[in-house]
């Protein structure tokens, strides 16, 4: 883990390590709150400007990504690869959709001097009520 920061150019002090163990170990989603909530759990002291913060670099370097998933709530992604989401918005749950299970097969004009960059898709959900 520690090689893995330097890498990014990230210095790994001891609070950066354990935030890096929790969310970089394997694929995940989370909040800064759950992730928060996990280490707290875990015996840690850590504030919630150290999670944001820490958050922040790992996101600014490219070691995990943002993803904002409405206007008031941004989630964070440990894979940084492009890919497509469905979120629910009553548990807030964030899962990756499986990239064979969606095809764009259209898409607009791009403005003017524009090149697509990227396509990522993000399909609310919530749980049906006849369910
Ligand atoms: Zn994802």
């Amino acid at each position: 883990m520690t090689a893995q920061l330097l890498g990014h150019g990230v210095r790994p002090t001891a609070q950066r390590l354990q935030i890096a163990l929790l969310v970089l170990d394997r694929p995940c989603h989370f909040s800064a709150d759950q992730l928060l909530a996990s280490l707290r759990k875990g015996g840690q002291r850590v504030s919630k400007a150290t999670v944001y913060n820490t958050l922040n670099l790992f996101s600014r370097r490219g070691l995990i990504r943002e993803v904002a998933v409405d206007p008031v709530r941004l989630m964070y992604d440990s894979t940084t690869a492009p890919h497509h989401h469905f979120y629910n918005a009553e548990t807030g749950e964030l899962t990756d959709i499986d990239p064979t299970e969606l095809r764009v097969s259209r898409l607009p004009a791009l403005p003017r001097a524009t090149e697509a960059e990227g396509i990522e898709v993000l399909i609310r959900i919530r749980p049906r009520k006849d369910a």
